[in-house]
Parts: C-alpha cells; structure tokens; sequence
C-alpha cells in the first residue's frame, strides 16, 4: 500500500491522480492521500510524484501518514 506524506502541500501535480487504476486518491484538506484499503500497491503513481510525497506504508517514517491517509479518504 502506498501512502501521501506532508511532502504533498502545495503541491500542484495530479498527475499521480490520473494514473491511478482505481481512483484510490482523495483531496484532503491542503494535500492529497490515498486510500490505504482501496490501494492495490501497484507503485505507477510513485514516480509520477514530482515531491516524492507517494511512499509505501512499509517505510519506517510514513508507518504515522497511514491513518492520516485512512481517515482523509473516508470524508468523501
Ligand atoms: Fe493507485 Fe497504484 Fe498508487 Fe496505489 S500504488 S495509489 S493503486 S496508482
């Protein structure tokens, strides 16, 4: 699963939202983030981040964005 980090505010690109295969990508309140269930951990969006905002959930720092992520996404 991959997961939004702070890196993403102000951020202008969506172009990690486009490539998405399943629309797993929500606006939260000055960044983007991701679903964490709806991932399919298919990694397409990570190099399309210029901020490299787009982590997976394995990496030691992004294991406090994982709930970040989860309650941002369920607003909508
Ligand atoms: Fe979407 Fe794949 Fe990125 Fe997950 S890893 S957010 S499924 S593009």
């Amino acid at each position: 699963t991959y997961i939004v980090n702070d890196a993403c505010i102000a951020c202008k690109y969506t172009d990690c939202v486009e490539v998405c295969p399943v629309d797993c990508f929500y606006e939260g309140e000055n960044m983007l983030v991701i679903h964490p269930d709806e991932c399919i951990d298919c990694g397409v969006c990570e190099p399309e981040c210029p901020a490299d905002a787009i982590r997976p959930d394995t990496e030691p720092e992004m294991e406090k964005w994982v709930e970040f992520n989860r309650k941002y996404s369920e607003l909508w």
